[in-house]
């Protein structure tokens, strides 16, 4: 029942519309793909998720011999409409059903996919890439995106504190103050979607999760838990967590060769406050009041991210954090 809610999400135009004028996004994607041109030309492309088709048809102009454009949604009709007018039938073939349901009679050379959620985890779709690759991959076969990386930094935001919470102090000379604890409560309570600057973040980002898509498996998704410990680079009004991920579009040998493929090789696709904003956003999480931090302060605890058992979908989190010689949890 809730995976035919989340199906049917994927069957209006506007959040197609959306993911496509994203530039950053579909760019990216398409710059990787022409990167990977060598792997892809005359070979066999599964893309989990086709929505519109879009990134087939890339795989397609990149010289696929064919593309499997699965896709659950109704929008999979639209998808081989688009793909029929653009005289690719040929070539890409769409199917209408779930990657974990769907027949493909062959082993494939390549996955493609756009599966990240906010906060890189919310929707769980990587699972789904997970069985397309246990189902169909070829042994040294190339996944793209190959690897993500969760990202944590404490943020200061003055401005969008007292828009939501201050404001309530003094409205028309009128003392609204009564206000202040259902304010924090539901601005605060739930994590927010929002673009904010480099200059918002207190320290060097943290890694909460490494993601290599090669080797990645459904239970390590279950539950993430990471440590953290940060030392502010500021003195500043601490007002809560950001988290954004990136995604790299490597080969399987990344690991080894990190090093040398760290370089401008390597596409990646970030959503970091300092980078050029995305649909995606931030992901924030705010503190009913604000923790005053000084320079080289100790910020530290830990953070799990745990796939809510009632909807597989969702996320829990659970936010510990101490600073000052005060620890909260949230
Ligand atoms: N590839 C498209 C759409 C990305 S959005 C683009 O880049 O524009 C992710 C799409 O994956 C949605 O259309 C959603 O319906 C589909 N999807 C998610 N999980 C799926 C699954 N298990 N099987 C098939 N399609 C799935």
């Amino acid at each position: 029942e809730f995976d035919k809610a989340y199906f049917h999400s994927y069957s209006h135009v506007g959040i197609h519309e959306e993911m496509i004028k994203d530039h950053v996004r579909t760019d990216t994607y398409r710059a990787a793909i022409m990167h990977h041109q060598n792997a892809i030309a005359g070979k066999v492309v599964v893309d989990v998720g086709c929505g519109t088709g879009i990134l087939s048809i890339f795989c397609a102009q990149a010289g696929a011999k064919r593309v499997y454009a699965v896709e659950a949604s109704d929008i999979a009709a639209q998808a081989n409409e688009i793909v029929k007018a653009n005289n690719l039938s040929d070539r890409v073939i769409v199917l209408h059903g779930r990657v974990e349901d769907v027949d493909i009679d062959e082993e494939v050379d390549v996955i493609i996919s756009e599966w990240m959620g906010y906060m890189l985890l919310y929707e769980s779709m990587l699972s789904s890439v997970i069985t397309a690759r246990d189902r169909w991959l070829k042994p040294g076969g190339l996944i793209l995106p190959s690897h993500a990386m969760l990202y944590m930094a404490p943020v200061t935001h003055s401005d969008r504190y007292s828009e939501s919470i201050d404001f309530w102090r003094n409205v028309y000379g009128i003392d609204m103050s009564a206000m202040l604890p259902l304010a924090k409560q539901c601005a605060f309570e739930e994590p927010s979607v929002e673009t904010i600057s480099g200059e918002n973040v207190l320290t060097w980002p943290f890694v909460v999760k490494h993601v290599d898509c090669y080797t990645v498996t459904t239970q390590e998704l279950e539950s993430i838990t990471a440590k953290y410990r940060f030392t502010s680079m500021m003195q500043a009004p601490f007002h809560g967590f950001a988290f954004w991920f990136d995604v790299v579009f490597s080969g399987p040998i990344h690991n080894q060769r990190k090093k040398r493929l760290k370089s401008d090789e390597t596409i990646v696709l970030s959503t970091a406050p300092e980078d050029a904003p995305t649909h995606w956003q931030q992901t924030l999480f705010y503190f009913y009041d604000p923790i005053e931090v000084k320079q080289d302060q100790v910020i530290e605890g830990s953070i799990t991210l745990s796939q809510s058992k009632e909807n597989a979908r969702f996320l829990n989190i659970h936010l510990e954090y101490a600073s000052g010689g005060r620890s909260f949890v949230k």
